[in-house]
């Protein structure tokens, strides 16, 4: 059968193993080898190494994602932020701008403003939701546009398809950070765009246990970010691999479930008098409701929401909830909870966490792999103590 025919859940199994199985093992093995027998390579880039992210356990990962997101190739990196800064320093140098959806992750905005400068590398902010403000930012110098798939942590989603209509009408790469919907909610490259990043940390590898990042996208981009990746030296460990790879083997099954729990815990709380706010794209009331319906298999496992009792009562829900870990991360087998004030966006001041509408209060529940109706009972017994 050809992988190109197989459904995803079948891809996320098959795609990319070894033929014939190594040594006959169902699962692929460990190459625990930091070097290579030199085989006649005439290029330093070619030569097997860990670093060069060319061993047996990179290979099957990079075949993998490539299929599982219908693109034509796939780098595994050591994080998130490994996948997301050599990307960036591949397409951009001294000198050139990049146009980026506001309200990034946490990292990313930290690299545009603690490095970017330094590199001499300009950006510019844009309303993802507002297309028409865009050409305002452009620049001769402009090389590529940048979104996030679901925005944290109040879960907008941007106009996709007018950004792939923006990048193609001025000729510059479109990249996308999908780690909220995952490859199972999302694949970019069939809507058009260049480049797709995951930290794999979250949905990905699935368990909490490992840090890792992804970058999928267009052959030849590809390969010069892996160049980049082998100087700035940020590739992937075996073992992560292989934890990586075991995780990606359930990705459909876990978000599959994700998708449902956080959508039914979603409409409990909206529903719960001593809700004020949430923020879930799988509900009709969310202003993006329509573009998420349109663009998206499904809406993930993070949702926030506000409480009628502010701050206070969302540090005793906190508290009194049993199963969510107050942690912050997503896309594990156990629920999460956080205080985005406190944490992922405790850098902001709290003027401008006002302007982007993250209230202090606001809470974001990852939900994990328990049973929905588990959330729910402990949701409900613990509004009933704020
Ligand atoms: C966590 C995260 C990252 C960074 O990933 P790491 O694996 O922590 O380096 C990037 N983008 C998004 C949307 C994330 O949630």
């Amino acid at each position: 059968m050809d992988d190109s025919k197989m459904r995803i859940d079948t891809r996320l199994i098959h795609a990319g193993e070894p033929t014939p199985r190594i040594e006959g093992a169902v699962s692929m093995p460990i190459f625990q080898s930091s070097t290579y027998e030199y085989r006649g390579e005439s290029d330093y880039h070619a030569l097997r190494y860990i670093r060069l992210n060319n061993t047996p356990n990179h290979v099957a990962l990079h075949r993998k994602l490539a299929a599982v997101e219908a693109a034509e190739d796939a780098l595994v990196t050591a994080s998130g932020m490994a996948a997301v800064s050599a990307t960036l320093l591949t397409l951009l140098g001294s000198g050139d701008h990049l146009i980026l959806q506001d309200c990034l992750y946490g990292g990313t905005h930290d690299l545009l403003t603690t490095e970017f400068p330094r590199l001499g590398i300009e950006y510019t902010l844009v309303d993802g939701n507002a297309p028409a403000s865009w050409p305002a930012a452009l620049r001769s110098t402009t090389r590529a546009v940048y979104f996030e798939s679901i925005s944290n942590p109040l879960n907008r989603v941007a106009d996709l398809k007018a950004g792939i209509r923006f990048a193609r009408a001025h000729g510059l790469s479109a990249i996308i950070d999908n780690t909220f919907t995952s490859p199972i909610n999302f694949r970019p490259a069939t809507l058009g765009f260049d480049l797709s990043i995951h930290s794999g940390t979250k949905y990905l590898n699935g368990h909490s246990d490992i840090v890792a990042g992804a970058v999928i996208g267009r052959r030849e981009l590809i390969s010069r970010i892996n160049r980049t990746m082998a100087h700035l030296g940020g590739s992937l460990d075996p073992h992560a691999c292989f934890l990586l790879h075991r995780g990606l083997k359930t990705l459909a099954l876990r978000v599959r479930h994700q998708n449902e729990s956080a959508l039914r815990i979603a409409r409990f709380l909206a529903a719960h008098p001593k809700i004020a706010a949430v923020n879930y794209p799988g509900l009709e009331t969310h202003p993006d409701y329509a573009r998420a319906r349109e663009l998206f298999d499904g809406c993930g496992g993070v949702l926030s929401f506000e409480l009628k009792g502010g701050v206070a009562a969302a540090d005793t829900l906190i508290r009194t909830m049993r199963l969510p870990i107050s942690a912050p991360s997503l896309g594990g087998v156990e629920s999460l909870i956080t205080r985005p004030a406190t944490t992922s966006h405790s850098g902001m001041s709290a003027a401008a966490r006002a302007r982007a509408g993250i209230a202090d209060g606001l809470v974001r529940l990852a939900v994990g792999l328990e049973a929905p109706e588990d959330l729910v009972d402990d949701l409900g017994a613990a509004l009933a103590q704020v």
